[in-house]
C-alpha cells in the first residue's frame, strides 16, 4: 500500500521547474528588468505625466513640507489613480495597511457607483474620490488594539501615506489598486506598525538636522534613514507541508529527527540554486520588480532549503513597505511552484534559523551617507560623531532594541549558536576600535583636523568594507558605511525594530546636541568641542562595544560583568521594557504615547501566549495521534518478534543459556524493546504534563504570569517530548512513520 508520505516523496522528486510568461523582446529574448521595473506602481514620474502642473506641484509640496493636502488635489490624484489602475485592468481599490498582527491587511472596494438618472434609470459607473483615497474605515473591531478601543469607539481609520506610492496587486482574475496607509483609532492613536515608524523618522530627521547645524552643516534640510533588508526564508514542497500539522498550524516543525546530512558540509551556502527554486525566484523577482521593489541579490543560505533575497536599499518607510510586500509576493508565488515559503525564525531544529538583517544608515537631502567616512576632515569628524551617536543609541536603549525584536519564534533563534545572542552589543571592527580608543586617550587637542587625518578615518571606506565585515556573531555590526542589525527575525515587520532604532538614535543625537551646544556656548572652538564630546561619548559607551565571538560562554560572562542586559525571552523583554526608564524616551520623542505603548505590550503578550499555546496544543495532538500510534505498532511488532525469537531459541538451545538475556546473546533485542517502550513512556509523560500545565493556565488571568509559565515550563516540556519522539522516529519502521522526515523535506532538487 502506498502511504501519503510515500506518494509525496515520489511526487516531489518528479516535479519540474515551472516556467511563466516572461516579457520578451521582438527577437524572443527576455526583456531587461528595466523594461518592466515599476510598471505596476503609480510613482511620481507617472503622476507628473498625468496631473496638471499646479496639482503636481501642490502634491510635491505636501510630500516635502507636510503641507495639508487640498481636497481638489486629492480628487485629481484619485481620478488619475483610477484611470491608471483601470487602464491596467483593476476593478477594485484597497487601503493597504500593517496592523499589529504583523501581516498586512486589506479590504477591497469596487470602483463602481450607481448613478440614478432622471427617469429612475440606473447606470453603473466607476468613481474614486479624493476622500476615498485619503481615508478608509475598515471594520476595525477585530484587529488587535491591546484594549485601546472599547467597543463604543470600535472605529479604526486607515489614512493614505502619500510618501509610499500606490501599486497594483494581481490575483487570478484581476488587479487591485493598493493604497499604502496608516491605521489609527478614532482619537488618532496608532493601531499599526507604520504610524510609529513615520513618527520615529520625523523625530530622527529633526534631531539629526539640529545636530548637523551645530556641526556646521547648515545647508542640510532633511535626514532620512535608509533600509536594505536581507530576507532569509525556507522553502518546503506543498505535499510535505500538507502532511505536517506542525507546519500547517505553526509554520515550524515541532518534531523531526535530524537527518544524517544537515549543514555540516557547508555546501549549501552560495551553492548552485536548485532549478525548481531558481524558477520560483525568477517569477517572484519579476513580480517584485513590476511592483518597484528593487530586488537584487538571491542566493542559497547556510541550511539546506534556506535562501536569501536582498533589495537595493531605500528610505526606511519605502524599504519596509517593500519588504512586507516582498514577503507577501514570495508566499503567493511559491504556491504556484508547489512550494511553501516559510518566514518562521526557526522552522527546523538543529539547522540555522532565519533572520532579516536590517542594513540601516542615514542620508541627507544632499545625498550624503552620514555613516560613510568621507574625503575631508570635516566629513570624517561628522562621521565619527554619528558613529558615536549610534553607539550611544544602542548603549542607552539596549532594552528597547531587544524588546523590538522579541517574539516567540525569534526567542528560539537568538543565541542558538547560529544567530546573534540575545545580548545587544556593537561590532565596529579593528580600525574603528583603534580610532575610538585613540580618541578616548586624547591626542593633539590643539589640532583636531590634523588629529582626524592622522587617525586615518579618510582611508576607512576602502578598507573598512572588507575588514569590518563578517563578525557574524554580532547582533549589531558596522559594515563599512552602514550598520547591520542582525538580530531581527525573518518574520518580523521591520517597522518595529526600525522605529526603535530611529528613536534611540534621535534620543542620542538630542542629548549630544545639548552637550555640544553647552560647550559651544562656553566659547569652545567647534571642532575641538566636537572632539571633546566624542571622547566622552566613546568612553561612556565602551561597554556596548564587543569585537569577539558573540556565541561564546566567555562573552556571556563578560557581558554580565559589564552590566549589559541579557534578556532570554519575550516575557522578560516585555517586563524589562515596561519600566518607564526604558521606554520614556518614546513618548518624549512623540513616537509612542504611554497609552499606545501599553496597548502594544498587551498585544505582544497576548500574541506570545497564543503562539506558544498553539504550538503546545499542536504538539500534544501530533504526539497522541501520530507518534504514539506508530510507536505502539512498532512495539507490538518488535515484542512479537522478540517472543518469536525466544521461542525459536528455546527450541534449539538448552534452557540454561537463555535467562535474562532472552532472545539473543547480546541482549540487543531486549534493548530495542526497552528503547521503544522507554521513549514511548517519555512521550506520554511529557504530553500529559503539557496538558496538565495548559489546563492550569486556563485559570491564570495574570497574562505576565501566564506567559512566564509558558516560557519556563511548557517550552522545556515540549523539548523533552520532542527529544523522545525524535528517538522514536529513528526506531520505528520507516513505513509506519506518518510524517515526512527532515531528509525528505530538506533535500528537494
Ligand atoms: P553584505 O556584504 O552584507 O551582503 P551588501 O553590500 O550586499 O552587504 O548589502 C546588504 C544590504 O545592505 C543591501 O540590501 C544593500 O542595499 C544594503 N545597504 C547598502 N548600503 C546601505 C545604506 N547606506 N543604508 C541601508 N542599507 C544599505
Ligand atoms: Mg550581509
Amino acid at each position: 500500500m502506498t502511504t501519503p508520505r510515500d506518494a509525496a516523496r515520489r511526487a516531489v522528486h518528479q516535479r519540474q521547474p515551472r516556467t511563466f510568461d516572461v516579457p520578451r523582446q521582438p527577437d524572443g529574448h527576455r526583456s531587461p528588468v528595466s523594461g518592466y521595473f515599476g510598471r505596476h506602481v503609480l510613482d511620481l514620474i507617472k503622476l507628473k505625466e498625468r496631473l496638471p502642473r499646479e496639482t503636481y506641484g501642490a502634491f510635491i509640496s505636501t510630500l516635502r513640507h507636510g503641507s495639508p493636502l487640498k481636497r481638489e488635489v486629492a480628487d485629481a490624484i484619485a481620478s488619475t489613480a483610477r484611470d491608471w489602475a483601470m487602464g491596467h485592468g483593476a476593478t477594485h481599490f484597497t487601503h493597504w495597511f500593517q496592523p499589529m498582527t504583523g501581516l498586512t491587511a486589506e479590504k477591497h472596494d469596487s470602483f463602481i457607483d450607481l448613478n440614478v438618472q432622471a427617469q429612475g434609470e440606473l447606470r453603473v459607473l466607476e468613481r474614486f474620490s479624493g476622500s476615498q483615497l485619503v481615508q478608509g474605515e475598515p471594520d476595525a473591531s477585530s484587529f488587535p488594539s491591546g484594549g485601546m478601543r472599547s467597543t463604543f469607539e470600535a472605529r479604526g481609520y486607515t489614512a493614505w501615506d502619500p510618501s509610499s506610492p500606490m501599486f497594483l496587486v494581481e490575483s487570478a482574475n484581476g488587479r487591485t489598486l493598493c493604497i499604502p496607509s496608516v491605521f489609527i483609532s478614532y482619537y488618532g492613536q496608532s493601531l499599526d506598525h507604520k504610524t510609529p515608524l513615520l513618527r520615529s523618522l520625523d523625530a530622527l530627521n529633526r534631531r539629526a538636522v539640529a545636530f548637523l547645524k551645530l556641526l556646521g552643516d547648515v545647508d542640510v534640510h532633511s535626514v532620512n534613514a535608509t533600509l536594505g533588508c536581507e530576507q532569509e526564508y525556507f522553502l518546503v514542497d506543498r505535499d510535505h507541508f500538507a502532511l505536517r500539522p506542525d507546519l500547517l498550524m505553526c509554520e515550524r516543525t515541532l518534531l523531526g529527527a535530524a537527518s544524517p546530512r544537515g549543514q555540516q558540509f557547508e555546501d549549501h551556502y552560495f551553492g548552485t540554486i536548485p532549478p525548481r527554486v531558481q524558477a520560483f525566484m525568477e517569477e517572484m523577482e519579476f513580480e517584485l520588480c513590476r511592483l518597484g521593489v528593487p530586488v537584487r541579490t538571491r542566493h542559497n543560505e547556510v541550511a539546506p532549503m534556506q535562501f536569501e533575497m536582498a533589495p537595493i536599499f531605500e528610505d526606511v518607510n519605502m524599504g519596509n513597505d517593500h519588504n512586507v510586500l516582498a514577503m507577501d509576493i514570495a508566499r503567493k508565488v511559491a504556491l504556484r511552484h508547489h512550494l511553501v515559503c516559510l518566514f518562521n525564525e526557526k522552522p527546523f531544529a538543529g539547522l540555522n534559523g532565519s533572520g532579516k538583517h536590517c542594513n540601516w544608515s542615514m542620508g541627507t537631502d544632499k545625498g550624503e551617507n552620514l555613516l560613510e567616512p568621507g574625503r575631508t576632515p570635516h566629513q570624517n569628524l561628522r562621521f565619527l560623531a554619528f558613529l558615536a551617536a549610534c553607539l550611544k543609541a544602542v548603549n542607552d536603549h539596549a532594552v528597547a532594541l531587544r524588546y523590538s525584536i522579541a517574539n516567540a519564534n525569534n526567542d528560539l533563534r537568538l543565541g542558538a549558536n547560529e544567530a546573534p545572542p540575545a545580548i545587544l552589543s556593537v561590532f565596529v571592527g579593528d580600525q574603528l576600535t583603534d580610532i575610538i580608543e585613540k580618541t578616548v586617550a586624547g591626542v593633539s587637542k590643539e589640532d583636531p583636523e590634523h588629529f582626524v587625518l592622522e587617525m586615518g578615518v579618510a582611508k576607512l571606506p576602502t578598507v573598512a568594507r572588507d575588514n569590518t565585515d563578517r563578525n557574524r556573531t554580532s547582533p549589531f555590526a558596522f559594515t563599512g558605511n552602514k550598520f547591520e542589525y542582525r538580530a531581527v527575525g525573518s518574520a518580523a515587520n521591520c517597522a518595529g525594530p526600525m522605529t526603535m532604532l530611529n528613536s534611540a538614535m534621535a534620543d542620542a543625537l538630542g542629548q549630544m546636541t545639548t552637550r555640544l551646544k553647552a560647550r559651544l556656548d562656553k566659547g569652545e572652538e567647534r571642532d575641538e568641542a566636537v572632539l571633546s564630546l566624542l571622547r566622552e561619548v566613546f568612553a561612556e559607551t565602551q561597554a556596548i562595544r564587543f569585537e569577539g565571538n558573540g556565541y561564546s560562554e566567555e562573552w556571556r560572562m563578560e557581558a554580565a560583568k559589564r552590566g549589559l542586559p541579557n534578556i532570554p525571552d519575550t516575557p522578560s523583554a516585555l517586563e524589562a521594557m515596561a519600566k518607564p526608564t526604558q521606554h520614556a524616551f518614546l513618548a518624549e520623542l512623540g513616537v509612542l504615547s504611554e497609552t499606545e505603548l501599553t496597548s502594544r505590550f498587551n498585544v505582544d503578550i497576548e500574541r506570545y501566549i497564543k503562539q506558544v499555546t498553539l504550538e503546545a496544543e499542536t504538539l500534544v495532538e501530533m504526539l497522541y495521534t501520530l507518534v504514539v500510534p506508530a510507536a505502539e505498532k512498532q512495539l507490538a511488532l518488535t515484542g512479537a518478534a522478540w517472543t518469536a525469537a525466544r521461542g525459536a531459541a528455546q527450541g534449539e538451545r538448552a534452557p540454561s543459556t537463555l535467562g535474562a538475556r532472552a532472545g539473543g546473546a547480546s541482549g540487543a533485542f531486549e534493548r530495542r524493546v526497552g528503547e521503544i517502550s522507554g521513549a514511548l513512556e517519555e512521550v506520554l509523560a511529557a504530553a500529559g504534563r503539557i496538558e496538565t500545565v495548559l489546563d492550569e493556565l486556563d485559570t491564570v488571568h495574570d497574562e505576565r504570569a501566564h506567559a512566564r509559565r509558558l516560557a519556563e515550563e511548557v517550552r522545556p516540556l515540549a523539548v523533552r517530548a520532542r527529544d523522545a519522539a525524535d528517538r522514536l522516529e529513528k526506531l520505528v519502521d520507516d513505513d509506519l512513520w506518518p510524517l515526512p522526515k527532515y531528509r525528505e523535506m530538506l533535500f528537494v532538487k
